[in-house]
């Protein structure tokens, strides 16, 4: 190859990266991934991804709020996206409260200084957007089974019809006790001995 070459494929490579959006450039994996915005999760590494395989999106729990929505909406029907990873993990925070608790805190706060909770916007940018208050601990998406979660998180994004049916969807559970991936409702520690079972006769 001659340094010409050589250079326009470094130019090339460079113009190709910036402008990927408007050049309708997919991302290396055309994957969406969606987790937790749990510090303790290497998604990069746990997925054997690196910079520029995927568009990634965090929020608390991994769940599928209606932003998941609107950026899944956008990255499978206009940035060429064909496959969504849903990541939840164990030892979430969501799983340490409930949606009522946190209302309730929050109410209480901001009676004591002052503040409508009734008036609050959920979104600023849209004031409009209104949750009735019977929905808003449900809004914050609290749940108890992690596993549970998942296969549901799955079937929200499945359903949504916004997501074309020809986008491949998978959740796995990422196990923060040891940094591993597993499938949903597929626990492993559980399966393993830990102590002696009687032996069965030979069939
Ligand atoms: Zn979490």
């Amino acid at each position: 190859m001659s340094l010409f070459e050589s250079i326009d494929n470094t130019v090339n490579t460079r113009e190709n990266w910036a402008l990927r959006r408007r050049k309708g450039i997919p991302n290396n994996k055309r994957l969406f991934v969606l987790t937790c915005m749990d510090e303790r999760i290497p998604v990069e590494h746990a997925l054997g991804i690196q910079l520029g395989d995927a568009h990634i999106y965090r929020n608390a729990g991994a769940l599928v709020t209606d932003d998941v929505i609107r950026s899944a909406t956008l990255t499978t029907n206009f940035f060429g996206t064909q496959e969504i990873i849903i990541l939840l993990h164990t030892e979430c925070g969501m799983m340490t409260t409930t949606g009522e608790k946190v209302v309730e805190a929050l109410r209480e706060r901001l009676t004591k200084e002052g503040v409508n909770f009734d008036q609050v916007a959920l979104d600023p940018a849209i004031p409009q957007l209104k949750i009735p208050k019977a929905q808003l601990a449900e809004w914050f998406r609290t749940f108890e089974d992690v596993d549970d979660a998942a296969v549901q998180q799955v079937k929200l994004l499945r359903e949504h019809p916004f997501i074309p049916k020809s986008v491949k969807i998978h959740a796995y559970i990422f196990e923060t006790e040891s940094n591993t991936l597993r499938r949903p409702r597929e626990r492993l520690s559980e399966q393993v001995s830990t102590a002696p079972k009687p032996l069965q006769p030979a069939r």
